[in-house]
C-alpha cells in the first residue's frame, strides 16, 4: 500500500482507530528515511465533539513531532457542519441524513488538504469492522460501483484526485482499541452527536453476532470481497472526469457532489 518514498497524509480524526494509526505509522516511518508523514483533520465545526477532537489530535502530533494541518468547513464551503444541521432542521423537507452531508464534504476537503501538504497518498484508519460493514451496505442497497470502488488502496485515476490507502482494513477494531489502551494513547471515546446511520448500526450488530457465533465471518466477508472485486471491476468503464463549473475539483458530471448539495441546501 505504501511506498518507501511516500509522503502519507494521515487522516486524524482524534478517536482510537486513526490516533492508533498515526503512532503505528510514525513507528515505521523511522525505518523509511525518504519516507515522510503529515496529519490531517478535518473540523467539520460540530461544537461540543469536533473541538476536542482536535485538541487530542493536536496533542498526540506534538508528542510524535509530527506536523499537523486542519481544514475547516467553515473555511472551504463557508458553513460549518453545525450551521448546516440548523438549516436541515428549519426546513424540515430534506430526506438526507447529517452523514450524508458530512460524507461527501468530508471526502472532498480530505482530499484538498491532502493536495495541499504535497501528499502523495491519504491513509485512513478503517478497520476491518468498517470494511465489512461497508461491502454489506453496499450489496444492501445493490450499489456495485462502489463495491467495485471501495478497495483497500484505490487507484489514482486523476492528478487532483489523492490515492486512499487502508492500512487497518485487516486489523479488527478490537485490536486497534486494545493497542490504544496499552500504550496509554489518549482519543476521543464519545461517538459523534449526530450519528444516524441506522443501517450500518443494523450491520454492526449483525456482523458482531456472526463473528461471536462464528469466529473469521469478518475476515470471510473481506477476502471474499477481495476475490471478487476484479471481475466486478470489469463492468464499469472508467469514466472521464471533467471540471466542476463551480469549484474545478474532478468530477464525473458538471458540478461535483458537494456543490451540488451546498446549492440545494442554501441557493435554492
Ligand atoms: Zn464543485
Amino acid at each position: 500500500m505504501l511506498e518507501y518514498d511516500d509522503r502519507i497524509a494521515v487522516a486524524v480524526s482524534g478517536g482510537k482507530d486513526s490516533i492508533s494509526l498515526l503512532h503505528i505509522l510514525t513507528k515505521m516511518e523511522l525505518e523509511y528515511p525518504k519516507a515522510s508523514l503529515v496529519a490531517v483533520t478535518v473540523d467539520e465545526g460540530i461544537e461540543g465533539y469536533r473541538d476536542e477532537a482536535l485538541r487530542i489530535a493536536a496533542r498526540n502530533c506534538r508528542k510524535l513531532n509530527i506536523e499537523h494541518h486542519i481544514i475547516s468547513f467553515k473555511e472551504l464551503y463557508s458553513y460549518s457542519l453545525d450551521e448546516i444541521v440548523r438549516h436541515l432542521k428549519e426546513e424540515g423537507r430534506n430526506k438526507l441524513t447529517p452523514c450524508a452531508y458530512c460524507g461527501v464534504l468530508r471526502r472532498k476537503a480530505l482530499n484538498i488538504v491532502a493536495r495541499d501538504v504535497n501528499a502523495d497518498k491519504v491513509a485512513t484508519a478503517h478497520t476491518l469492522d468498517d470494511e465489512t460493514q461497508t461491502i454489506l451496505l453496499n450489496i444492501f442497497h445493490g450499489d456495485l460501483s462502489r463495491l467495485a470502488r471501495g478497495k483497500p488502496i484505490t487507484d489514482q485515476v486523476h492528478p487532483k484526485l489523492m490515492p486512499r490507502a487502508k492500512p487497518f482494513c485487516q486489523i479488527p477494531e478490537k485490536e486497534t482499541a486494545l493497542y490504544a489502551y496499552i500504550r496509554k494513547i489518549q482519543f476521543q471515546g464519545i461517538p459523534c452527536p449526530y450519528a444516524s446511520e441506522a443501517m450500518r448500526n443494523d450491520m454492526r450488530l449483525f456482523l458482531s453476532r456472526m463473528e461471536e457465533k462464528h469466529a473469521g465471518t469478518k475476515f470471510a466477508v473481506f477476502k471474499s470481497m477481495e476475490r471478487i472485486r476484479p471481475a466486478i471491476e470489469k463492468m464499469f468503464k472508467r469514466e472521464r472526469l471533467r471540471k466542476c463549473i463551480r469549484c474545478g475539483e474532478p468530477t464525473v458530471g458538471n458540478i461535483c457532489r458537494a456543490c451540488e448539495m451546498l446549492l440545494q441546501l442554501f441557493d435554492a
